[in-house]
């Protein structure tokens, strides 16, 4: 059996050795139940319907044991934004407004990360 359909699964366990898989598939609203009371049941109601089956179980004694990304849609998207380095001053020391960064500012020649004033565009080279 392939699992390419599933987005993320989790799994219950009861004391008595029941286990429950939940599948929530990559098109975001499938909802599929494997085992406990309700084996083979679908829901179309996505993540809505799966806290509520979690709330559901473990009112019923289930512990959920682990749940993991099969095929986490959003861990493939390579477009993170841009991190901010540390050190970002607290506010600008020319005139106090806020500083914000900048990661390809252009200046005396020079091309670089900057902090700089969102008010009298005071500005502050990025140094790692
Ligand atoms: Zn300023």
């Amino acid at each position: 059996m392939t699992d390419t359909h599933v987005q993320h699964t989790w799994q219950l366990a009861h004391d008595n050795g029941d286990e429950i898989t939940i599948d929530l598939w990559t098109d975001g609203y499938s909802v599929r139940v494997d085992g406990g009371p309700d084996d083979g049941d679908d829901d179309e109601r996505g993540q809505q319907a799966v806290e509520q089956l979690l709330a559901k179980y473990t009112a019923a004694g289930y512990q959920p044991v682990c749940d993991y990304p099969v095929n986490d849609t959003e861990t493939h998207d390579d477009e993170a934004p841009a991190t901010e380095p540390d050190g970002k001053p607290e506010q600008c020391p020319e005139c106090g407004d806020p500083v914000e960064y900048v990661a390809n500012h252009y200046a005396d020649f020079r091309e670089g990360e900057a902090w700089l004033c969102t008010g009298c565009r005071w500005g502050q080279w990025v140094t790692a």
